[in-house]
């Protein structure tokens, strides 16, 4: 009963891939462009948590890495003091090593470059290429133009070099109220590209920020500081989502006119999940105003939220392996994300039995008080891992879906008269049904084959239904949660008029089952450990809320196997 037991497996290394960033690696080996070097970085902003997104740029740029013998940094990209706090960059820090990836010593923060890149602007501003602006936010929208129509140029455009380095002096002094003045490159207010349209580089921002306290009251914009903290790091290739495809001029226009070391920007597809929401924003307003338990909640899409759930190291690289990189975006199935999590947990999780519905069975030809000790398999899929005990005795629960009073056609499990399998036991035959006033059935009578102990009999006859059961003296009671998809519509973005993505939140997202009951050696799984519990899906002790004395099991995922759809069928 381990956990997490996967996260280092050297066998899990992935092959080496070929796609449109290694074409253009290749391509710079061949030129000579990096002398052969390859060097990513995974660049975080810590205002909020890691989300499956974010797994499959942290997987792109330490593969892409590895697969050339390069290096990745892990860069926290911490330049917008008022959303980010210290408790997401432990967040981020602890998600990135439990997938599996290591940044060694390579660990920077933006804020760390904010003197040099202030140097740089005061660089920019001798050269004529950036100025002191004194527009507010609105007129600069106004004099920002439109896609068709140029925009016009800030007269604050017109000051000389003199002023501005003295303007942008006393912005960093303290001498002005928030948002009085910005600093801007000079570029062109009649750019195509409305990024080149005079950008803003520096703002005046009294916050206290997580690394630099107050040392600084004017903060750099992310445009200009996130191309200038590539090239200090000497980063090769910048990876990034297709959304700065139109940012990339300006990444090059600052360190061009800088005279710095620039890498190649490259921007590849970013990931969307069926029935997901994958947006920090949206993911902090659900856990605001409590939609959600917070970010660890199993239904989130976040990593811990996927890790408290009982995803695997494993299982979310594989998925990142499989949906590969394009340039062109598209939405992943869900579906996907959860085969590769049960692929993973069919090899690794030992199997137990647990009856989440209860309904008592008591066995009236079976010995008042003998118990036998049965021996289970542990994994079919793993000789390695050996069997287990399960105890035996004449009462014992099943799932109270495993009767029908009046079963219909093609439902092999017990019903009056019928004769099923117990899972690793005996054959049982129902003889009567016990009823409280109500209808609601309490209890069922039974008798055993005591031939048919490990599922055959002398006389060769077989039964279709197989039953898994706990013995109802031995079993440990537990919760069990129960969890569909946090939305209820494929794409939660698509909302009626005057709604938002809130409106799309599936109300039976989690379902919470308190009398369920497990065979006794699950009251020593430890927290966060996967167990498959036999024709029910994989589960995963609770890992804040799971002890030896309260039994908590998340439903990790279902099992890919007909019992469902009979299910369907039969009610
Ligand atoms: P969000 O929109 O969720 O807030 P973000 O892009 O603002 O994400 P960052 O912290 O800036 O979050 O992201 C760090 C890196 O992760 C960036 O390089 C970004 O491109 C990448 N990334 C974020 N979301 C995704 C996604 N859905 N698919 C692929 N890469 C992503
Ligand atoms: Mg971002």
């Amino acid at each position: 009963m381990t956990s997490d037991h996967d996260s280092k497996d050297p066998a899990a290394a992935p092959a080496p891939v070929s796609n449109f960033i290694t074409d253009f690696i290749d391509e710079h080996n061949r030129s000579g462009r990096f002398q052969k070097r390859v060097h990513t970085r995974f660049p975080p902003e810590p205002n909020g948590y890691l989300h499956i997104g974010h797994a499959k740029a942290i997987c792109l740029n330490f593969s892409i890495a590895a697969q050339y013998g390069g290096k990745c940094n892990l860069r926290f990209d911490d330049s917008n003091p008022s959303t980010e706090d210290q408790e997401y960059v432990d967040s981020i820090m602890r998600d990135i090593k439990w997938l599996g990836f290591d940044w060694q010593d390579r660990l920077f923060f933006a804020s760390d470059y904010f003197e040099q890149t202030y140097q740089y602007a005061v660089q920019l501003i001798k050269k004529g290429k950036a100025y002191v602006c004194d527009l507010t936010p609105e007129q600069m929208r106004e004099h920002r133009g439109t896609l068709t129509e140029p925009g016009r140029e800030s007269p604050g455009r017109k000051r000389t070099i003199e002023e501005n380095l003295d303007l942008f002096t006393r912005m960093r002094a303290g001498e002005f109220p928030d948002g009085a003045y910005t600093l801007r490159a000079a570029i062109d207010m009649a750019a195509p590209n409305i990024n080149m349209r005079d950008p803003a580089m520096y703002r005046i921002k009294r916050a206290q920020h997580h690394r630099t306290g107050d040392a600084w009251c004017i903060y750099p914009m992310y445009d200009y500081i996130h191309c200038v903290s590539d090239s200090i790091e000497g980063i090769t290739h910048s990876l990034c989502s297709l959304e700065f495809e139109d940012h990339r001029p300006l990444y090059d226009w600052f360190l061009d006119e800088l005279g710095a070391y620039r890498p190649q920007q490259i921007e590849f597809a970013r990931l969307n999940i069926t029935f997901t929401v994958l947006s920090k924003r949206k993911l902090l307003q659900m856990v605001q105003e409590k939609v959600v338990s917070g970010w660890d909640d199993p239904r989130m899409p976040t990593l811990s939220g996927l890790r408290r759930r009982g995803y695997t190291p494993a299982a979310i690289r594989n998925f990142c392996e499989k949906i590969g990189v394009a340039k062109a975006n598209s939405t992943v199935d869900v579906g996907l994300l959860e085969f590769c999590l049960r692929e993973d947990l069919n090899r690794s999780a030992p199997r137990a039995m647990a009856v989440l519905r209860p309904l008592k069975v008591i066995i009236d030809n079976y010995p008042e008080g003998q118990v036998e000790e049965i021996e289970c398999e542990n994994n079919p899929e793993d000789p390695a891992a050996g069997t287990r005990k399960v105890p035996f005795s004449r009462e014992l629960y099943i799932e109270r879906d495993d009767f029908r009073e009046d079963p219909p056609k093609k439902y092999y499990r017990l019903s009056p008269g019928r004769e099923v399998r117990l899972k690793h036991a005996y054959y049982i035959t129902c003889k009567n049904v016990v009823k409280d006033g109500d209808g609601t059935i309490t209890e069922l009578h039974c008798s055993y084959d005591p031939e048919s102990r490990g599922g055959g009999t002398p006389d060769g006859r077989t039964v279709k239904g197989t039953l898994h059961w706990v013995s109802a003296a031995h079993a440990r009671q537990a919760e069990v949660r129960l969890y569909d998809h946090l939305f209820s519509k494929t794409n939660p973005e698509e909302s009626e008029a005057g709604e938002n993505f809130l409106s799309n939140i599936n109300p039976n997202s989690l379902e919470v089952l308190s009398d369920c009951w497990v065979e006794p050696a699950l009251a020593q799984a430890e927290p966060g450990s996967h167990f498959q519990f036999l024709r029910l899906g994989y589960f995963t002790a609770d890992s804040q809320d799971h002890s030896s004395s309260k039994l908590v099991f998340n439903r990790s995922v279902t099992l890919r196997d007909s019992w469902a759809k009979i299910e369907k069928k039969g009610a």
